[in-house]
């Protein structure tokens, strides 16, 4: 079979033949080499059947297009195996296989077909806890509570009640899969699917676990206690061994905590560094002094210098957050706020208006700037 001859070639055309030349070819084949008019002629028997079987093939867009990509193997399903080369779909295939080397197969081993009753790694749990800023800044140890897949105590992972033992599946011998062939115009495929008998398990349970009803695992709440370390910021921690039971005694999954951060009423991050605003009075703000300043290590105070300003920034050195994995802090930035005072009294008023009389352009470089370059505009004074 491997020295089929081409079609175009047994039709005396060109690859690119159009349509109407295939049909031409054909009738003329056809009448030349047809039994009724070569009666016992095998040779002419023969063409005859090679013409019409060309004629089925180039007729057809789709066969046609199939013979032009793969060859005889595109549409001859007998053809292929042991075929010489050409043909990517020239030998026997697995899509079973395909499929597996694609996608790792369950175990994700890699090797041909994964095998059911191999143990295999639980899935992970994801949960997320909330700690404070000061916990987070500084470190924490949490109890994470959890539900998970736990190996069933009763009958130890098998499924099967007390006593008794799952049984290898008849359908499949325990393989989980069953193979199916096919005949397709590309060869003989075979693929293998999940076995109907056992769901794939490769074997049967016929007495099940009461506790697990025959799943091998119970939902169990959990307690883990982690250490948060210092710095944290909404990364997650994984901690090995704490997720789903694995199947056929294989090891449990992970568990995977993401740790979030609440906000501060006062303290915001960024990076390493704490930011934070302070509300001072005018008066504090002008003849300047000791202030209180609220940090992670709690109250520390701070001199603030004669003539501070609105939005002034003050920096205190270390008093950041830690940085995750070393023992480096942040700073803290301190954002001046200065309060003007309302709801004055009379008295209190009368005060003011006795400072104002006294204050000079001195006072305030920032007023006598600003009416210098009014003066300049508008050549005016346009001063109170
Ligand atoms: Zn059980
Ligand atoms: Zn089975």
């Amino acid at each position: 079979m491997a020295d089929k001859r081409d079609y175009y070639e047994v039709m005396g055309l060109q690859k690119g033949a159009s349509d109407d030349e295939i049909k031409k070819a054909f009738r003329q084949l056809a009448k030349k080499y047809h039994p009724d008019l070569n009666p016992g002629d095998k040779e002419a028997e023969a063409k005859f059947k090679e013409v019409n079987e060309a004629y089925e093939v180039l007729s057809d867009k789709e066969k046609r297009a199939r013979y032009d990509q793969f060859g005889h193997a595109g549409v001859d399903p007998s053809y292929g195996a042991g075929a010489a080369g050409g043909s990517p779909f020239g030998q026997d295939i697995d899509f079973g296989d395909i499929f597996n080397s694609f996608f790792g197969g369950f175990g994700g081993g890699g090797g041909r077909r994964a095998n059911p009753n191999a143990p295999r790694k639980g899935s992970n749990i994801e949960t997320t806890i909330f700690v404070s800023f000061e916990e987070a800044a500084k470190g924490c140890k949490k109890t994470v509570s959890y539900t998970n897949y736990s190996v069933c105590n009763e009958c130890h992972g098998s499924g099967a009640a007390k006593g008794t033992a799952p049984k290898v599946c008849h359908a499949c011998n325990g393989t989980g899969q069953v193979q199916v062939t096919q005949r397709t115009p590309f060869g003989v495929v075979r693929t293998s699917r999940v076995c109907d008998a056992c769901g794939g398990k490769g074997k049967t349970i016929e007495t099940p676990c009461a506790t697990c009803r025959g799943t091998g695992k119970v939902r169990t709440k959990r307690k883990v206690d982690i250490d948060i370390p210092a710095g944290i910021n909404g990364e997650i921690l994984q901690v090995s061994g704490h997720g789903n039971a694995g199947d056929n005694n294989g090891p449990y999954g992970d568990l995977r905590v993401r740790v979030e951060v609440r906000p501060h009423p006062i303290f915001e991050r960024r990076g390493d560094d704490v930011w934070c605003e302070m509300p001072i009075t005018f008066s504090q703000a002008a003849l300047g002094g000791e202030v209180t300043v609220p940090t992670l290590d709690g109250k520390v105070s701070y001199n603030i210098h004669e003539g501070t300003q609105p939005n002034d920034i003050f920096k205190l050195k270390g008093k950041g957050v830690t940085h995750l994995g070393s023992s480096r802090r942040g700073d803290q930035y301190v954002k001046v706020v200065i309060e003007v005072p309302k709801h004055l009294t009379p008295r209190q008023k009368e005060l003011l208006k006795e400072f104002d009389g006294t204050a000079t352009e001195k006072n305030y470089g920032k007023r006598k700037g600003f009416f210098d370059k009014l003066k300049t505009m508008f050549g005016d004074d346009n001063k109170k």
